[in-house]
């Protein structure tokens, strides 16, 4: 089984177009939420993972704030700007669409697990080896897929945690051992936050047990060229040539 693993697409069309392409044939696609927000194309997302065959797909915290079932709170000026945004944007059907999409944790098959934030909490954020222990702990697979966070990075329980180092390259390789645990960050598709502007998915084999992480060019000038046509905040535009 060969699944796609894509996280965090943030109405980016033109990362999710290009990642689908470099992705290639698929078993199954498992969609870790945040379709909607930052980007300026949340309803052509949301029908193009909507298309998508075999997919598993749960909700991310602005997929919530965008069809109306969360309120803005959480959010910062950038993110509460762009979400409002979205709101006004959608059509009725992707907006129930949306306020539809399950929760996680979910549990794919014997090996693999997804959530958006972790698995003890879909809002909750994984960034230290604390968070980590505690998600890793909380995971009922041997390995967790999560986003939230938009960088990509990867844990390893065998006893003790380790931080194996964050995924690094256009193709990042790394076959798992049967007798760890592992937590796994394959990155952002439509909103990169690890300096690496390109697009980030996940491609993971259960016969082999290896996962990459597969970095993908896009074209950047045309996401940025709608966010600034659909009068969203330029920062978010910006931060997409740099990957922060
Ligand atoms: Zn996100």
């Amino acid at each position: 089984m060969r699944y796609l693993i894509l996280s965090d697409i943030h109405a980016n069309l033109e990362a999710l177009e290009a990642t689908l392409a470099a992705a290639g044939e698929c078993d199954a696609v498992l969609v870790l939420g945040d379709l909607v927000g930052y980007g300026a194309d949340p309803n052509a997302v949301i029908e193009r993972v909507q298309s998508l065959e075999h997919a598993t797909i749960i909700r991310g915290n602005h997929d919530k704030v965008g069809a109306g079932i969360e309120t803005v709170e959480s959010f910062n000026h950038l993110a509460r700007h762009a979400i409002s945004w979205t709101a006004t944007e959608l059509t009725g059907a992707n907006r129930e669409w949306l306020a539809a999409m399950p929760q996680g944790p979910a549990v794919i098959d014997e090996i693999v697990e997804i959530c958006h934030g972790s698995p003890f909490d879909e809002d909750a954020y994984i960034f230290d080896d604390l968070d980590a222990r505690r998600a890793i702990i909380a995971s009922q697979r041997p390995l967790c897929l999560y986003g939230h966070t938009h960088v990509p990075a990867v844990f390893k329980y065998d006893n003790d945690l380790s931080s194996i180092g964050p995924p690094r390259g256009a193709r990042h390789r790394l076959t798992l051992d049967p007798k760890a645990k592992y937590l796994i960050n394959c990155g952002a598709v439509g909103q990169p936050r690890d300096g690496d502007p390109r697009a980030a998915c996940g491609l993971f084999d259960t016969a082999s047990r290896t996962i990459t992480v597969l970095r993908v060019a896009y074209d950047v000038a045309t996401a940025q060229a709608k966010i600034i046509a659909a009068g969203l905040p330029e920062v978010l535009a910006q931060r997409l040539a740099i990957g922060r």
